[in-house]
């Protein structure tokens, strides 16, 4: 917004200044007193907690002022800076929120309302626009009273188009919102099935909803998402401008073709006759009629024809996401949106199962309602449920679930019916046994909902978090770094970098990746065990591994003459070829041959009756430290004379490879016909020399939660040495759920802080092995349950791995393999 002086402040929101100081501008608005800007306007709304409390603190932190509550202003301190008393904060706020949205006169205002898919249709208008014009959309799904106030407040000055999703849960609440966003246009999805508490019926509900539309001009639009004549109609009657109705034949349109692994192949239909086969990435008919929806505001916007598809096939649903908790006792529980197609439900099925290794048994827990399912569509749900081998179902005393139970009967597949979701998940949790995952429909729009997390957050406080979809891009940089002709490994070993090698490597695998390497033998048996069928390199076998390498299929790497000889043995006693790669020491002097010895060994692999050189292998010492590159090169020159020898006893499709993550991004001519990559799966750096040369999406988080607070007297000491010691009188301390055996290593203090909500805290004392204190005095906000990001990113926050590491004198390696077995590991995925 514009900046303001607090007198003019005062008139938009319809206060009185009280304890005026010197004049400053105001020129954005804040309702956190920790997370403001330093020229904003602070609103003390009454939540959860009342924001009079922090009052003070906001205009210590840099606010030119606070809007509070008339009837508050006799407990609030006076010489704090002015105050700007009002009725109602938040009606004020809302005022602020209309008198900014008269400032935008050049901007189309598209309100998204509805009772589902607001923010899935909201964010896709956004996506497809985006290219073409700079388009505002709220955030997230900010869309209550509050929400959409600071959406409208946040639109910058000079943009298109905006789109504000907007919700009302009570009678006379659209009204409200319709004042301050004044759309131009309105998207309607649906009115839904699940019945609104507070309306009296559907028209009710309808009517109310509808209120976004009364003042629309008329040359405005209302787009429907769903074929409903009384609503139409009713529609219509409150607005004079032109009303389309779901599927005009003038709009873009979608037709589901089938399904391709976890997307739909759809064929699009755009105004004028283009048309174009899109792969989106979600199995859901739901979400599909989102983006076809957008599709059709968008090209009510103006957007092309050819611009529309273009744009529709880049755009992924961001909402589509499969979550996945892994309990520390093995048992997996992956979330999704609730679909009933049997095509996506088994697609659904088989990636839960796969992503796990699929021992355990697969239960299915039906979380939605699924108002509006026929006996039809339940009979051929409970087909899929059979065919996919479910061994149970769980669902709700909903009506729905009466077919669903009544079609399971004659397949034998068991069904729990339970009267709310608390009490399936008290089942759920006590019923998972180590390997099984259930699979958890969710209902649309709250998506993995948090009460379904705690399920398998509440066996550990401390989380680590794996963002699958970060893991891809990375995997896709580095293929557009390496081109399309150099293979690429995915470095697993070690649970992959502690996360878990099996997810890991069915994403690998779905990215395009082409080897697995591993350190052991049993990591790549592991691997077999869980139907990863990719080929798996092994770093270092031992010589009595060999057998069971043959047996599993995997590939060693002979870094020895004693390694050569058990290969020859057990090929031998198989009877079958098995292919080798043959590690070179280049001068790392850490494992392999040297030069010439190697070249001895492949003068007997030439020609050899059971064993093939299949690939010829080195380790660089250094590539990450510029000050070492002659060394580096040294070690590619030796290498290189044994590529060459090699070639020369006429060995062919010999895959050459040296390169880990470090020398792959700075040394091209060290990637020869593979790299290895490992920590930039995770978009993590090994050195500052790798960092502006590859951008990297950084994926992973370690974050703990507050499990007590408590006020210290100055001079208390705190934890083993006593080394933290409190000054000032206010000082609380809070104890967090990781200590050293989860991942959290004493050398951490070094680092000093850990974040909640975004704030530093420092670590207070030494780390335990099952805890650690941080100082939380100064943040009153902070309390029991509050997540604390250890390190690394999670929720727009972050610590980069790469800094802690620096901090310890170690690298990012060392700190991620430390996660213990104690720590939750939760993957989320697109
Ligand atoms: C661990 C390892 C890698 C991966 O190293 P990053 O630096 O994590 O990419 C590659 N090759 C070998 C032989 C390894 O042991």
């Amino acid at each position: 917004m514009d900046p303001v002086s607090v007198a003019e402040a005062a008139s938009i929101v319809g206060g009185t200044v009280h304890f005026p100081g010197e004049e400053r501008e105001v020129g954005g608005v804040a309702i956190h007193s920790d997370r403001l800007q330093a020229d904003s306007l602070f609103f003390a709304l009454r939540g959860a907690t009342d924001g009079h409390q922090f009052v003070a603190r906001a205009l210590a932190n840099g606010a030119i002022a606070a809007v509070v509550a008339e009837d508050c202003l006799a407990e609030l301190p006076r010489d704090a800076g002015p105050l700007i008393a009002v009725a109602d904060p938040l009606a004020a706020l809302q005022e602020m929120a209309v008198w900014w949205r008269r400032q935008l006169t050049s901007t189309t205002f598209v309100a998204v309302i509805g009772s589902n898919g607001k923010t899935l249709t909201k964010d896709a208008l956004v996506g497809l626009l985006a290219g073409h014009r700079t388009t505002y959309g709220s955030p997230g799904s900010y869309n209550s009273q509050l929400g959409v106030a600071l959406s409208v407040l946040q639109c910058p000055a000079d943009v298109p188009v905006a789109v504000i999703e907007a919700a009302a849960t009570e009678p006379g609440e659209m009204a409200r919102l319709a004042r301050i966003v004044a759309p131009d246009a309105v998207v309607f999805t649906n009115l839904g099935t699940r019945s609104a508490q507070h309306f009296d019926g559907r028209e009710e509900h309808a009517r109310e909803l509808l209120g976004m539309a009364a003042g629309l001009p008329a040359d405005g639009w209302v787009l429907m998402g769903e074929p409903d004549p009384a609503v139409h109609h009713l529609a219509a009657s409150i607005t004079k401008a032109r009303v389309l109705p779901a599927g005009d034949t003038a709009l873009p349109r979608l037709t589901r073709l089938r399904h391709v692994e976890r997307s739909s192949l759809v064929r699009a239909f755009a105004p004028g006759g283009a048309e174009a086969d899109l792969l989106v990435a979600t199995p859901s008919p739901e979400v599909l009629r989102d983006l076809e929806l957008a599709m059709g505001a968008a090209t009510l916007l103006g957007l092309g024809p050819e611009e529309l598809l273009a744009a529709a096939a880049e755009y992924t649903p961001p909402s589509t996401r499969m979550q996945m908790w892994r309990r520390p006792d093995g048992a997996t529980v992956v979330g999704e949106l609730a679909n009933t197609d049997p095509l996506a439900l088994s697609s659904a099925l088989r990636t839960a199962r796969s992503l796990t290794g699929g021992h355990g048994r697969t239960l299915m827990i039906i979380g939605d309602p699924l108002a509006g399912l026929t006996a039809e569509s339940a009979a051929a749900m409970a087909r899929c449920l059979r065919a996919e081998n479910v061994q149970l179902v769980c669902g709700l005393t909903a009506d729905a679930h009466d077919l669903v139970e009544e079609a399971l009967r004659d397949t034998g597949v068991p069904m729990h019916r339970f009267p709310d979701e608390d009490r399936v998940r008290a089942f759920v949790a006590t019923e998972l046994r180590p390997d099984d995952v259930a699979l958890v429909h969710v209902p649309r729009d709250t998506m993995v909902t948090d009460a379904w997390m705690h399920l398998v957050e509440t066996a550990a406080a401390t989380r680590l978090y794996v963002d699958l979809a970060a893991v891809k891009s990375n995997v896709a940089a580095f293929r557009k770094l390496v081109g399309p002709h150099t293979k690429l490994m995915g470095v697993v070993k070690a649970e992959a970098y502690g996360t878990n090698p099996v997810t890991v490597a069915h994403t690998l695998r779905e990215a395009g990746v082409d080897w697995l390497g591993v350190a052991t033998t049993d990591e790549g048996i592991a691997l077999r065990r869980a139907g990863v069928q990719m080929p798996v390199l092994v770093f270092l076998a031992v010589p009595g591994d060999v057998e069971r390498l043959v047996r599993h299929r995997l590939t060693p790497s002979l870094y020895s003459v004693e390694m050569y000889d058990a290969a020859c043995r057990a090929a031998a006693v198989s009877g079958r070829r098995l292919d080798v790669h043959v590690e070179v020491d280049s001068g790392m002097h850490r494992s392999g041959l040297y030069p010439e010895a190697a070249i001895e060994l492949l003068a007997k692999l030439r020609g050899h009756e059971h064993l093939r050189l299949a690939g010829l292998m080195s380790h660089l010492g250094c590539p990450d430290d510029p000050a070492e590159d002659d060394l580096t090169r040294e070690q590619l020159k030796r290498f290189g004379s044994v590529c060459a020898a090699a070639a020369e006893m006429g060995f062919e499709d010999v895959v050459r490879h040296t390169s880990a993550t470090a020398a792959t991004i700075r040394f091209p001519e060290a990637r020869y016909d593979m790299v290895r990559i490992g920590l930039g799966l995770y978009g993590l750096h090994v050195s500052t020399a790798t960092t502006d040369l590859l951008t990297l999406t950084p994926g992973v988080g370690l974050v703990s939660r507050i499990v007590e607070i408590h006020n210290m007297a100055p001079g208390e000491r705190v934890g083993y040495g006593g080394l933290f010691r409190a000054q000032s009188p206010d000082t609380r301390i809070a104890l967090i759920a990781a200590g050293y055996y989860d991942a959290v290593p004493r050398a951490f203090r070094k680092v000093g802080y850990v974040l909640i909500n975004g704030h530093r805290c420092q670590i207070a004392g030494t780390i335990s092995m099952d805890s650690m204190a941080i100082d939380i005095t100064g943040h009153p906000d902070a309390e029991v349950g509050d997540d604390v990001l250890i390190f690394g990113q999670h929720a727009g926050f972050s610590t980069p791995i790469e800094q802690a590491a620096a901090a310890m004198d170690t690298v990012s390696h060392e700190l991620l393999t430390q996660v213990g077995p104690r720590v939750q590991r939760i993957f989320t995925q697109h």
